[in-house]
């Protein structure tokens, strides 16, 4: 039998939004499982202090700005010649009735929840597809595949919608050519995201009641998934979607 092995030993890995909640616990679990981080991250002063108890570099990024993307690959390409993953999850919740979205508001969801996975996605796959290697996981959610309640939010459920369907499309036609996409889809993690949500006593109790589990999960236990995905443990995986919801979904 051979042994699984969940090793990154010198892989270079890029997380975008990095600097907190579930991005920095990801890049935290990546390091210590070997690989040396980027943490690709809008807010300078959690993406340095995350890049700095890493040992791993901070490189600041507005994934919604293509250009600004195209530049951190760069500098990464420049600095270590070769990027082995990203995980892709910057991401934003707005919680507005749909009636009352304003286009400004859609287009914000829009551009940091898709459009900037998008932008990662293309930049580092085209030097994942020279080198016929390499690991793509997006962050989507289980909001991408149900809709949510109490709250409102559907910007930010056809955004990871698009966010799923985007890596299978994308594992269509890369896995061909040695490049693995896959997302990790969470359901409710206690995070700076949903803290505010979760003094509201009414949605506290619909979300942990909706759940078979009957708790919150915690950003480690997403955290293990992207160490998988990112894994030689996973070489046949592509296009999957793993959700990690304490059965959310379920019901
Ligand atoms: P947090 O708000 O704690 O962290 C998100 C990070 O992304 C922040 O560091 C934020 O920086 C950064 N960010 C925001 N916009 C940009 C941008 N334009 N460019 C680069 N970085 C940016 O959220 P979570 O850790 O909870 O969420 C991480 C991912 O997990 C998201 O994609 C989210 O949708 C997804 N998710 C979360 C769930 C949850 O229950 N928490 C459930 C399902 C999915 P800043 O400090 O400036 O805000």
């Amino acid at each position: 039998m051979n042994t699984p092995n969940f090793n990154l030993s010198n892989q270079i890995v890029i997380v975008t939004g990095g600097g907190q909640g579930i991005g920095f616990e990801i890049a935290q679990a990546m390091q210590a499982s070997g690989a040396h981080l980027v943490i690709a991250e809008a807010n300078a002063s959690t993406g340095e202090a995350a890049a700095h108890k890493l040992e791993g570099d901070f490189i600041a990024t507005d994934v919604t700005d293509s250009s600004n993307v195209k530049s951190m690959v760069q500098a990464v390409m420049k600095k270590h010649g070769r990027i082995d993953c990203i995980v892709n999850n910057a991401g934003i919740c707005r919680n507005t009735p749909s009636e009352d979205v304003s286009d400004d508001e859609w287009r914000l969801v829009m551009s940091v929840d898709l459009d900037g996975v998008f932008y990662c996605c293309r930049e580092v796959g085209k030097h994942m597809l020279t080198r016929g290697a390499g690991s793509i996981i997006n962050i989507g959610s289980m909001s991408g595949s149900i809709s949510n309640r109490p709250q409102p939010q559907s910007a930010y459920n056809a955004a990871k919608a698009g966010v799923i369907h985007l890596t299978k499309s994308l594992a269509g036609e890369w896995s061909p050519r040695g490049v693995r996409v896959n997302s990790i889809s969470p359901g409710y993690i206690g995070t700076a995201m949903t803290k505010a949500a979760l003094e509201n006593p009414e949605w506290r109790d619909i979300w942990l009641s909706s759940t078979p589990m009957g708790r919150l999960g915690e950003p480690a236990e997403v955290a293990a998934i992207a160490v998988f995905l990112a894994s030689p443990a996973s070489s046949f995986m592509t296009g999957s979607d793993v959700v990690v919801d304490g059965g959310y979904t379920v019901w």
